[in-house]
């Protein structure tokens, strides 16, 4: 037996989600994007595992597309920033990918291009994320241009929201507006919802959803709602407890001393630290489940190990479960105590913990 930090991969709650995606927006095409290694999750077996029933998949860069054509993934992918540079675009072609266009350089880029065959396009508009994306006067220019071309397969119009998370902002519904007053005249397919759009605003729907966080099970809400309470969490993190001691008043726990124990303290040594991916500005009182009940976390994380308070639990020994997130933790929760979001907490796991799949 070998280290038993490892993060567990449940499969059909991935299949769950997306399906409950698209029983929220009935009709729509749903576009499961697995950028960032699929949020942590490991692209190539999230797509193969949603392979059979995902209109398409979305990816940040070419990169990630030729892994997942690689692995025989033959679904419609679009890169999402679209191409980088003209070599970019060429190869994109040759995959039979979608690619986003989102400025003029991409614009005349492509129009300037000799692609074998015609491709999908997503043209961008900002409505307001004012990150990627034309302003309405150059999007119906943009659009006049592409239109026009032989080069183009279908072309769908698309913008990204940026406070869909945040249940009692008017943001999105503003963006929404601004999007179809300058699409109106358009008879093109729009794609607007990200996964909070797609649980809490059923005005961004489209013929395309892109989600993401939500296939994953956390919900990227500011407030549970029913649709989002029908997630389930995909990603299990967990280890086992190596050490067990008990600290008495006064005792300091692990680098710079941060905690001090205030009684006798019963601590659990656990196998999982930053250099797994668990991140090492969780708070003193960071939840942890160790054999199901939850108990805090005390003391600096360290590179391969941390430290959680167990007084309150009467047997605990070496090789006893500990969950970090999953099931009956959120992981939006614990992001919360280590003031990040749940997005971040499972992007930047090392790779260290193996990922283990479960159907
Ligand atoms: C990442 C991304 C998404 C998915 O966002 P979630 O909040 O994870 O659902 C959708 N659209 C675009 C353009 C993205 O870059």
């Amino acid at each position: 037996m070998t280290r038993a930090a490892t993060a567990q991969i449940n499969l059909s709650a991935i299949k769950h989600n997306y399906r409950l995606a698209k029983s929220l927006f009935p009709g729509s095409k749903a576009m499961a994007i697995v950028k960032a290694n699929a949020y942590g999750h490991g692209a190539v077996e999230v797509a193969i595992n949603l392979a059979s029933e995902a209109d398409a998949f979305g990816v940040a860069c070419l990169e990630e597309a030729i892994r997942l054509r690689a692995a025989g993934i033959t679904n419609r992918l679009l890169l999402l920033e679209g191409f980088f540079d003209t070599s970019e675009l060429q190869k994109a072609a040759e995959l039979n990918l979608d690619t986003t266009i989102h400025s003029k350089h991409q614009l005349q880029q492509f129009l300037d291009s000799e692609l074998g065959h015609p491709i999908n396009v997503w043209l961008k508009l900002d409505t307001g994320m004012h990150r990627l994306g034309f302003s309405s006067e150059e999007f119906l220019q943009a659009y006049r241009h592409l239109a026009n071309s032989n080069k183009v397969s279908e072309l769908v119009l698309m913008s990204h929201f940026s406070r869909a998370d945040e249940t009692a902002s008017n943001t999105t519904l503003d963006q929404v507006a601004q999007f179809k007053k300058t699409t109106a005249d358009l008879p093109n397919p729009i794609s607007l919802a990200n996964s909070p759009a797609i649980l809490s605003w059923p005005e961004s729907k489209g013929e395309w959803i892109r989600p993401g966080m939500m296939l994953y099970g956390s919900s990227p809400l500011d407030q549970d709602n029913d649709a989002s309470r029908q997630l389930i969490p995909a990603m299990t993190l967990e280890s086992e407890v190596i050490a067990v001691k008990t600290l008495k008043t006064g005792d300091s726990i692990g680098y710079g001393a941060t905690y001090r124990c205030p009684g006798p303290t019963k601590v659990a040594v656990i196998a999982m630290g930053y250099g797994d991916g668990y991140p090492r500005q969780a708070k003193n009182g960071t939840p942890v489940l160790v054999n199901g009940i939850r108990c805090p976390l005390i003391g600096r994380v360290s590179m391969d190990m941390l430290t959680v308070d167990v007084s309150a639990i009467k047997d605990v020994s070496v090789g006893d479960s500990a969950v970090f997130w999953g099931q009956d933790l959120p992981l939006a929760e614990v992001a919360e105590f280590c003031d990040t979001i749940s997005y971040e907490l499972v992007t930047r796991l090392t790779g260290r913990a193996p990922l283990k799949y479960t159907q």
